[in-house]
């Protein structure tokens, strides 16, 4: 989108300066928005690569473990039974269990899920229970909406 120039508004009868100035507001929009658009794209673009680079990765990764594993097997090094139990207990510890585990206490107690409350953080500053909802997440943890931030 061009703007239109001084000469151009002076010369042309059909146009006033308010249309002019309208105009003109309406191209500097439209170059503003293209160029955010232009610089999201290369977000995307970038973020694109770099999940490639990581999918690669895992792949040769998990090519590798499985290819140790097996042959660890084969050789009888060690007993295949305890690796597969040794690896499904650091699985489990290393990939947190679903959020509806942990805000289910009264499971157990016989208590109706419908007791379960909203996810409860502790804030940094006040040391107090709160919402979870109601929390700002800070590069060292949650922090309550009362608690004014530092940073
Ligand atoms: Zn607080």
């Amino acid at each position: 989108m061009t703007r239109i120039g001084f000469w151009q508004l002076v010369l042309d009868d059909r146009l006033s300066w308010w249309e002019a100035k309208r105009i003109n507001e309406a191209a500097d929009a439209a170059d503003l928005a293209g160029a955010q658009a232009e610089t999201a794209h290369y977000a995307t673009m970038n973020l694109a690569t770099r999940m490639q680079a990581m999918s690669r990765e895992i792949i040769m990764l998990r090519t590798a473990i499985t290819v140790l594993v097996q042959t660890l097997k084969d050789t009888n090094v060690v007993d295949e039974k305890l690796l597969d139990a040794r690896l499904e207990a650091a699985m489990e510890a290393a990939v947190p269990p679903p959020v509806a585990h942990i805000a289910s206490p009264f499971a157990a107690g016989g208590q109706p899920s419908a007791a379960e409350g909203p996810r409860l953080y502790t804030c940094l500053r006040c040391r107090q229970q709160v919402p979870a909802s109601s929390t700002l997440m800070t590069a060292d943890g949650p922090v309550c909406e009362r608690c004014p931030s530092a940073g």
